[in-house]
């Protein structure tokens, strides 16, 4: 239903910080102008990011007090893991601390030294991940993208062309899985097209190469899909986000962005040997499969 306002109340407050212009201009100075080096104390309106500021909802506080803390077979895992198989469909989900751990676990088990990683951007942790273990990451934009004053819709696309242009020179062989980042925040957080996820899965499918979707912001894209893309306009965007994830053979998420939480993400994937590495390495480096890092709330 619309609304023409927000349809939910308010019901808490937090006191900001305020400065004078001249302390400000003392503490910019200190920092370098580096907001990463300013102390959340002195930031009145903090713009620096997204990632697990949202304001959280009262069902999701009342929530954290029915969390289960159980070590093993908790409850609100379970309840986690539904939630995330009825939106995504895929078979083994992996609860993880946040999104940069899920694509440890990935690049970590997958990739090799001088193994190739296509994606339409990569994040910079992800990018980080990928060059750690010694492969390369390679981002694909459409040309679109670098023109910031055009209005093209969906400016976030991968670069097609130059995938396939890609693959001819390295090799399927040498790409152990291709990943599609929606929305493509390196890329300005523009929107990914459905035909686009569409197009990049049918020219990985002929050489078997794997896709993953980097789900970060999958919500925000794909309600850019139903504003903006033909034929989606009626479609639910529950429709919607589970026929993205159905192209894809696994995905890495931050639930920081998108899911509102204030930490947390996952990994997840179809195949079998792949979810037995994924496993053991997150049972080794995260927590067990039904906490990952995470308190059970
Ligand atoms: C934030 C983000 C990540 C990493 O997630 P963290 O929870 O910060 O580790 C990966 N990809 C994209 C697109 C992101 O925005």
């Amino acid at each position: 239903m619309r609304t023409i306002i927000e349809p939910f109340r308010i019901k808490m407050t937090e006191a900001l910080p305020i400065t004078t212009r001249s302390e400000r201009e003392v503490l910019l100075a200190r920092a370098f102008n580096n907001v990463f080096l300013l102390d959340a104390d002195h930031v009145t309106i903090d713009l620096l990011t997204d990632s697990g500021t949202g304001a959280m909802s009262d069902r999701q506080w009342a929530a954290l007090m029915l969390g289960d803390e159980s070590y093993a077979g908790s409850r609100s895992w379970r309840r986690f893991e539904r939630t995330v198989r009825e939106i995504t469909g895929f078979k083994h989900i992996f609860p993880t601390h946040q999104g940069r751990a899920a694509e440890r676990i990935l690049a970590a088990t997958r990739l090799k030294k001088g193994n190739v990683v296509p994606n339409n951007g990569h994040f910079d942790t992800t990018r980080a991940n990928i060059e750690y273990v010694g492969a390369v990451a390679t981002d694909l934009p459409s040309a679109e993208a670098r023109d910031l004053h055009s209005e093209k819709r969906f400016k976030g696309n991968m670069d097609l062309a130059r995938l396939e242009q890609l693959i001819e020179v390295e090799g399927a062989g040498n790409i152990p899985f291709c990943m599609l980042t929606v929305t493509n925040n390196t890329g300005g957080g523009q929107p990914v097209s459905m035909e686009n996820v569409r197009s990049v899965k049918d020219i990985l499918e002929k050489r078997n190469i794997p896709l993953i979707i980097d789900a970060c912001r999958f919500a925000e894209n794909a309600f850019f899909i139903k504003e903006r893309e033909q034929g989606f306009a009626d479609r639910s965007l529950l429709e919607i986000a589970r026929e993205m994830f159905s192209f894809a053979d696994g995905a890495t998420m931050s639930a920081k962005k998108d899911g509102l939480a204030n930490i947390g993400g996952f990994l997840a994937c179809n195949n079998d040997s792949w979810a037995d590495d994924f496993r053991n390495l997150l049972i080794l480096t995260e927590g067990f499969p039904t906490y990952g890092g995470l308190a059970g709330r």
